[in-house]
């Protein structure tokens, strides 16, 4: 795969849009968007686009992008998502200070949104249904089905008011009435059917605790957020396009009473990150950690943002990927492989190389000499830590008479075209010396428990001073000086391409045995002192991350076989 920052920036045609606006002076010169997430959950893969789409565009436009919660849903918000979703931007690389002020809450805009309530009401423009929910939909009607105006859509002015304020001072039961905008019953955009404005609910809030009762709706919420923060570019997934009229409406209505302190913003769609084998929803996400079935938002199997980082993403990897397949309005379904042929990319590039057997066979060295003492002699040897950067040197890693090696680098009766260890058979051991297997001890089943080789002294550091070649380089690791760690690899979290597409139901897609850990892997002494969270490249195995809370831990990033080249032949 050719070197990332070799690839051509793809097409953004919000750039575009951003670009005709500049042109026309629609909003005179200024660009300002915002990331809005709702502090429900953690961020996703998903998110990154729409933070990549916000936050690149204000850069390169010399504007700004707010980071601002829409916290309007007191029963599923908390403050620990709003904290864990300003870390996780920023380990994006997106920090308050530098790429955002400071956060912004739409909570902050509850007065603000209410007293416009109040001004629709007072224009006739809203009114208060005190019908049934089930009532309420079913009147709205459907495509083509005629909507059905409700009986209270011409209440007064003054009852509308006076319900409205007892609604906010907590007269009413949740969901004994709601406010709606008086709109169009017969639009045939279903969400202009008198779309609902206010809800009363009871629950705390994670910001303005119980002094609210009524809580604003995600329509009425958004356009007048972004109005009240000077927003030029509203941008957002594909599945607003249908709320774009009731945004603009909104605003038309307070540009009307001169309520508007900017220019009045405008609504863009993209199309949303899929990928294949993940699922990016907050909600569902949510039911796999409450549910058990992962360790938590941050498990390295979840497509979190989170959870990339604990298998060992780095982030600029997920920010080439995403410049790399530009922004469109068409709906499509990336290849996770194509992600992950990013993060190989850097990996390859900054992962220092090291020595880990997974599953360990023993093997031992028949001529290795012995010291005085009659103890086996160690000698260290010394090894490249990255072929890819000079810069990063060497280190040197003990050999002596007994390592380990993987078990299938071993078989006593070899298939057709095995060229690992087997009798009779001469190997490299990388950086050490050259090896031959002499035979192998087996215990009462036959089960091979040990391998007995010789080696030559004369091929110290891997090569023979004759030039005999040898057919195979294998990786190995002390035996007496072996660290003892868990490795865990991963499968698809999901088995499906498009995760429920067939089935309707997304968790029969889900495998329970996505991952895989081993608990019984040698690592060079070396790895003991590698930093928490960082990424290395076990030789011949892929890279691996540390893990920051369980430190003899590491966790498969991405194997080393690009599988996206792979993939692109097939196709081809
Ligand atoms: P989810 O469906 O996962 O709950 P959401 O849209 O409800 O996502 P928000 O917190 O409301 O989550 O999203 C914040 C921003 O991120 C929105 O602008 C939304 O459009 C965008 N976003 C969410 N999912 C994706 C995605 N898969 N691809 C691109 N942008 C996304
Ligand atoms: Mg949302």
């Amino acid at each position: 795969m050719s070197d990332a920052d070799d690839r051509p920036t793809a097409a953004n045609f919000v750039r575009e849009v951003v670009l005709a606006d500049n042109e026309q002076g629609t909003f005179g010169g200024r660009v300002q968007t915002r990331f809005p997430p709702e502090p429900n959950g953690y961020l996703h893969i998903g998110h990154a686009k729409a933070i990549n789409v916000d936050f690149e565009l204000a850069k390169e436009f010399g504007g700004v992008c707010n980071l601002r919660f829409d916290d309007t849903n007191p029963d599923t918000e908390d403050t620990s998502y709003v904290d864990a979703i300003i870390d996780d931007l920023a380990w994006l690389g997106y920090s308050e200070g530098e790429d955002y002020a400071t956060p912004l809450y739409a909570s902050d805009y509850f007065e603000q949104l209410y007293r416009w309530a109040e001004l629709l009401i007072e224009q006739g423009k809203a009114y208060i249904d005190d019908q049934d929910s089930d009532t309420i939909s079913e009147q709205r009607g459907g495509y083509g089905k005629p909507g059905v105006e409700s009986p209270h859509r011409d209440r007064p002015v003054a009852e509308n008011l006076d319900l409205f304020r007892r609604m906010r001072a907590g007269e009413f039961a949740d969901n004994s009435m709601v406010l709606r905008a008086k709109v169009d019953m017969q639009h045939e955009n279903m969400q202009m059917r008198d779309p609902i404005m206010y809800r009363i609910r009871a629950s705390e809030h994670h910001r303005t605790g119980d002094t609210w009762k009524i809580y604003p709706t995600y329509d009425w919420a958004h356009g007048q957020s972004d109005a009240i923060e000077g927003v030029t570019h509203s941008l957002c997934t594909l599945e607003f396009d249908s709320h774009r009229d009731l945004y603009d409406w909104y605003l038309d209505q307070l540009r009307d009473a001169d309520e508007l302190p900017f220019e009045q913003p405008r609504q863009t769609e993209f199309a949303r990150l899929e990928l294949t084998h993940t699922m990016t929803s907050k909600r569902k996400l949510l039911q796999l950690v409450e549910e058990g079935k992962v360790e938590g938002w941050d498990d390295a199997r979840m497509p979190t943002l989170s959870g990339l980082r604990r298998r060992g993403f780095p982030p600029e990897s997920i920010r080439e990927f995403l410049e790399f397949i530009g922004v469109s309005r068409t709906n499509s379904r990336n290849e996770i492989e194509l992600l992950e042929s990013f993060v190989r990319t850097r990996l390859n590039k900054i992962a220092l190389r090291r020595m880990a057997v997974l599953r360990p066979r023993k093997v031992a060295i028949t001529n290795w000499p012995s010291d005085e003492a009659g103890n086996p002699v160690v000698e260290q040897m010394e090894l490249i830590n990255n072929p890819e950067n000079a810069d990063d040197g060497t280190r040197s890693a003990p050999f002596s008479g007994e390592f380990w090696i993987e078990h299938d680098d071993f078989r006593a009766e070899p298939p057709p075209k095995y060229y690992r260890l087997t009798p009779g058979r001469e190997i490299r051991l990388r950086g050490a010396y050259f090896v031959t297997c002499t035979d192998f001890d087996t215990d009462a089943d036959g089960t091979v428990t040990q391998v007995n080789v010789e080696y030559d002294p004369a091929t110290r550091g891997g090569n023979a001073p004759d030039g005999r070649k040898v057919k195979s380089t294998m990786h190995w690791v002390s035996a007496a000086h072996a660290v003892d760690a868990e490795v865990a690899l991963y499968d698809r979290m999901f088995t499906a391409e498009a995760p429920g597409e067939a089935t309707g139901d997304v968790f029969d897609d889900f495998d329970a045995d996505s991952r895989e850990l081993l608990t019984d892997c040698k690592l060079e002494p070396i790895l003991a002192d590698t930093a928490l969270g960082s990424v290395v490249q076990f030789e011949r195995l892929g890279y691996f991350a540390r893990d920051v809370d369980q430190p003899m831990r590491f966790h498969r990033t991405v194997g080393l076989r690009d599988e996206w080249a792979n993939i692109q032949k097939r196709k081809n």
